[in-house]
């Protein structure tokens, strides 16, 4: 096994590796050839100071197309935090700065240029579609590069707990003298529902996948609230019809709904 580093190539003897290289992973192309997850997100976020904002900072705030596929903006401290996501190659600076002025004419923001910025890709389509990739063979994937990805984005905690897993499956597989992908798949099967269950239509209608309630938070809102949500929901599912997710994530969904799991088969 070869990795690159700051000083050039190393070469590695391993009896087992766990890859965890990110969205773009190098090792998730080598071990599934030809099945190159695609489409590829790129996500933008920067972190402004505000000089007015007339959006509840207790709220995360969401929007569907034509802005971006998915943009939000949540308060960070005493600043907002903008984040916008599309397919890769689609100009999402420019995207980002339309957001921006979005924001000012319909909801009063004015924010001082960005003092904190990052980009990258996000691998959103495994954990919509349920089909992530934990390994093969001798080699196990963990966090982004097997998919696993939270809405709004929030992969560091599961790229951590997949992470612990992965580590926790080799040690115990070593010690027993198994295979640890076996004992990997089921650590994950848990970790995998939940985070399918992040972005899915009928768990978050009928279900609690989130740390927030969002039903009390929906029951609580105005009619008129209430319908402005529906049809943000709506455009955000045809906004997954191009990507063909909105078919599988209802099914997955129905699935899901009347047998409480997703269905098997779903492991690459
Ligand atoms: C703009 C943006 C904002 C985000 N904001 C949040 C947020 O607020 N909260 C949150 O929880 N998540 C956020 N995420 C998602 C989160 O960053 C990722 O899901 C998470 O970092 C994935 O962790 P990972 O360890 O799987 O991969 P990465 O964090 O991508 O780590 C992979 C590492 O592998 C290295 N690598 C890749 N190839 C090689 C190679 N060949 N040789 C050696 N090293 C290699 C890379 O340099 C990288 O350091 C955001 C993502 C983006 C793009």
């Amino acid at each position: 096994m070869r990795a690159r580093g700051p000083d050039g190539e190393i070469a590695y003897q391993c009896r087992w590796l766990v890859g965890a290289d990110g969205a773009g992973s190098s090792v998730r192309s080598i071990i599934y050839p030809g099945l190159e997850p695609t489409p590829v997100f790129r996500a933008l976020r920067t972190v402004h100071r505000v000089i007015d904002n007339s959006l509840d900072p207790a709220h995360v705030h969401f929007w569907p197309d034509p802005i971006g596929l998915l943009a939000w903006a949540h308060a960070w401290d005493d600043r907002l935090a903008l984040g916008i996501l599309r397919q890769e190659g689609e100009g999402i600076s420019e995207l980002h700065d339309r957001f921006i002025d979005s924001l000012e004419r319909e909801h009063g923001v004015r924010l001082a240029p960005p003092d904190e910025s990052a980009d990258g890709r996000v691998l959103i389509g495994p954990a919509i579609t349920n089909r992530y990739m934990p390994g093969c063979g001798r080699v196990l994937l963990t966090g982004e590069a097997a998919g696993f990805i939270n809405p709004p984005l929030e992969g560091i905690s599961t790229a951590i707990s997949t992470g612990a897993k992965a580590g926790e499956a080799v040690a115990r597989a070593h010690n027993v003298g198994v295979e640890p992908l076996k004992l990997y798949r089921e650590l994950l099967a848990k970790e995998a529902r939940a985070c399918t269950d992040k972005w899915n239509p009928t768990r978050l209608l009928f279900g609690s996948p989130h740390e927030a309630d969002l039903r009390a938070g929906f029951k609580a809102l105005s009619q008129d609230a209430q319908h402005a949500v529906g049809g943000d929901l709506m455009r955000h599912m045809k906004t997954l019809k191009p990507y063909g997710w909105t078919r599988r994530s209802l099914w997955l969904g129905l699935i899901r709904f009347l047998t409480g799991r997703y269905p098997s088969g779903s492991w690459l």
